[in-house]
């Protein structure tokens, strides 16, 4: 393939452009900021200063930006100077709106389009082990899943047009939710006298096994790797849980579903992150509960 456009080096961005570049794809990159453009740099990506000094030449254009009005804002621009053609993939997380908006775009300009979406966080990212959900035209998605398996393990094509974007937003309120249901557990269970290890050992093997409990368990010893057993440093910050269910509480409003359980999981994370728990992992909720569950009874 040509070369690669990538605009947004972050946490994310930055060490997904570098794994392209180890795979062998000449990548031009840009950001806004001086830091993330070092870092990249030292990934052994090519930084330049403008969007349209990284797209030139390109044959793909990878944006992985904040949220959608960056995303809308960076495609505006990229639609007004990429040659009919270029492909332009959005990996960021954002709203549904502005995901469709942004394959209109691209087609009004004659550009092939995906939303490609990734689950895995910045150590997945770093390791090339992120999980892709891509929307889009089958045909396209076929085209882009070389350069995405040099950056992910595993590549799931969801649908048409925002799919992969519809993928992520459902998977994370599922997550958010099931992490307060396994702190809450842990909670009470604590309070009828049950030991962390004894509840682990049952609900791992029983009905209430979920990846929240057996990957990522949130008090320390069950899972020797979770966060729990690290101060809750992230891992995937509480204040970016908090972004995805509202995403979630967005797309549920505009198309009527009936989602009270992520509704109510954005309110906890909401007062979780107000009372300083944004840069924690999300596991770090469960001391949020405990610690309301103890001024409770006081
Ligand atoms: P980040 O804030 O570290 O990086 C975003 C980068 O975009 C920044 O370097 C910023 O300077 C740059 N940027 C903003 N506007 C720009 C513009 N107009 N032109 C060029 N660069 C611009 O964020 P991140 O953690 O890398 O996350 C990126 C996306 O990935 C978000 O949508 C996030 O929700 C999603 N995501 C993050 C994680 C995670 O664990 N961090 C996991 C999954 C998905």
């Amino acid at each position: 393939m040509s070369a690669i456009a990538f605009i947004g080096l972050g946490h994310m961005g930055g060490p997904m452009a570098a794994n392209l570049v180890k795979a062998g794809h000449a990548v031009r990159g840009f950001d806004l900021s001086p830091a993330s453009l070092e870092l990249a740099r030292a990934g052994g990506v090519t930084t330049v200063a403008s969007v349209g000094e990284a797209v030139s030449g390109a044959g793909l254009v990878i944006t992985m930006l904040p949220a959608g009005a960056h995303v809308l804002a960076v495609w505006q621009e990229l639609v007004a100077i990429v040659p009919p053609g270029t492909l332009l993939m959005d990996c960021s997380t954002i709203d549904m709106g502005s995901a469709r908006k942004a394959h209109a775009l691209a087609a009004a300009h004659g550009c092939p389009a995906l939303d490609a979406p990734v689950s895995g966080g910045t150590g997945g990212a770093s390791a090339g082990t992120l999980t892709f959900m891509v929307g889009g035209d089958a045909a396209v998605f076929a085209e882009a899943k070389q350069v995405l398996e040099a950056m992910g393990r595993r590549i799931i094509h969801c649908g048409d047009a925002s799919a992969g974007q519809a993928a992520k937003i459902c998977n994370n309120m599922i997550l958010g939710i099931s992490m307060i249901a396994v702190g809450e557990a842990f909670v009470l269970g604590e309070r009828l006298g049950l030991s962390h290890q004894a509840l682990f050992d049952v609900a791992s093997v029983s009905s209430g096994q979920c990846w929240s409990l057996t990957t990522y368990c949130p008090v320390p010893g069950p899972v020797p790797t979770s966060p729990a057993n690290y101060g809750y440093e992230p891992g995937f910050a509480a204040a970016l849980m908090l972004k995805d269910l509202n995403l979630s509480q967005a797309a549920a409003e505009d198309t009527g579903s009936m989602t009270p359980l992520g509704a109510k999981a954005a309110l906890l994370y909401q007062l979780f992150a107000d009372e300083g728990g944004g840069e924690k992992d999300f596991s770090g909720i469960i001391n949020m509960l405990r610690e309301k569950s103890a001024s409770d009874t006081e």
